[in-house]
């Protein structure tokens, strides 16, 4: 395994230069592209969540993409509160419910016990899940774990909403970019996650990450993902997400090489269920939209780093359930999701 990059920025003291960098933005809040400009130590802004880490669940995740969960698991830290506010959020009982975290802040020192916990478990990765609002306290948290012995590369698995000022200083620091891009239109992502500014935002966003890492992976003799950027697109029914467009733009803006991750796994949930006012996500997606959602990825897309799950399982075996936050997924064992089905016909 190649060392991460952030253990020379830890033994140089840049990474704690870099800690007190992120610091100092919680003063006057620009973590992330909302820019509450408030100081967090004194009150809370869109995301509900102060200076101090958060935390909603950990665990060996066997979940995610073949080449980030490889044998062992990946090491999910999931953090609570978030910066966007999707009505069909599937992590919607940790993601947009802070009274139910409102005691719940730590130190930098525990959340370090948690990234030395996972890796004793011989997880491949350290995957921080919704990390945009909390880049501050997880760096500070990795500079602690660094100097204890923390030696797993860190994936970044935001929703990407994130700020390039925060990106560039975790440059060197995140070894895996892995970023949700969820929409091209405004209107879609005004209505369906109350960020209308998502694509301008998400794509700068991308644009940095891509610039850190390139299209080009590291892997290592384990399989699994040790540098590099893959891309997650979730289709929406009735072509919310506008994932064709979005794979155009990365295609012709960054490169036609950029790992894909292609989601099929939709499902209503949180006020799509339960409110009238979302039609258009009361459904999973048809195999008409997953269909044409491939054939995008055929289309403009290049090279082998591409993942895509499979259709007719996907809804059912990504339903995460954090009312027991300890293991809060499926048992894998119960799906053979090792060789994704083509999709059916249109
Ligand atoms: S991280 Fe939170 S407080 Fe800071 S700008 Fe974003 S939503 Fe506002």
């Amino acid at each position: 395994m190649t060392s991460p990059s952030y253990l020379a920025l830890a033994e140089s003291g840049e990474l704690a230069e870099r800690v007190r960098r992120l610091d100092g933005l919680l003063s006057n809040c620009t973590v992330c592209p909302h820019e509450c400009r408030i100081d967090r130590s004194l009150e809370l802004g869109f995301c509900s969540t102060g200076v101090d880490p958060v935390v909603a669940s950990w665990t060996a995740h066997f979940g995610e993409e073949p080449v980030i969960s490889g044998r062992r698991g990946s090491g999910t830290v999931f953090l609570a509160n978030c910066n966007m506010r999707c009505v069909f959020c599937q992590n919607h009982q940790i993601s947009q419910d802070p009274e139910a975290f409102r005691e719940a802040a730590t130190i930098a020192e525990a959340l370090a016990d948690i990234f030395l916990g996972l890796q004793k478990q011989g997880c491949h990765n350290l995957n921080w899940v919704s990390p945009s609002h909390q880049a501050p306290q997880l760096v500070r948290a990795l500079e602690v774990a660094a100097r204890r012995g923390l030696k797993l590369p860190v994936v970044y698995n935001s929703n990407g909403y994130d700020s390039v000022e925060v990106l560039s200083l975790l440059d060197g620091v995140v070894d895996i970019y892995m970023p949700d891009l969820k929409y091209a239109d405004e209107e879609n992502a005004a209505e369906c996650s109350r960020v209308a500014d998502y694509p301008r935002r998400a794509r700068n966003a991308i644009t940095e990450m891509f610039r850190q890492v390139g299209d080009g992976w590291e892997i290592g003799p384990e399989g699994t993902l040790e540098r590099g950027l893959l891309l997650r697109m979730l289709v929406l029914p009735n072509d919310l997400a506008g994932v064709r467009e979005s794979l155009q733009w990365v295609a012709e803006n960054l490169s036609p090489r950029v790992g894909i991750s292609l989601m099929a796994q939709y499902y209503p949930s949180h006020l799509a269920v339960t409110s009238r006012r979302y039609p258009l996500l009361t459904r999973t997606i048809s195999a008409g939209e997953w269909r044409r959602a491939v054939d995008g990825l055929e289309t403009f897309m290049e090279g082998d780093h591409h993942w895509v799950q499979d259709h007719r399982l996907a809804p059912a075996y990504y339903r995460p359930d954090f009312s027991d936050t300890s293991e809060p997924f499926t048992d894998r064992r119960d799906f053979d999701l090792s060789e994704p089905t083509p999709p059916e016909d249109i």
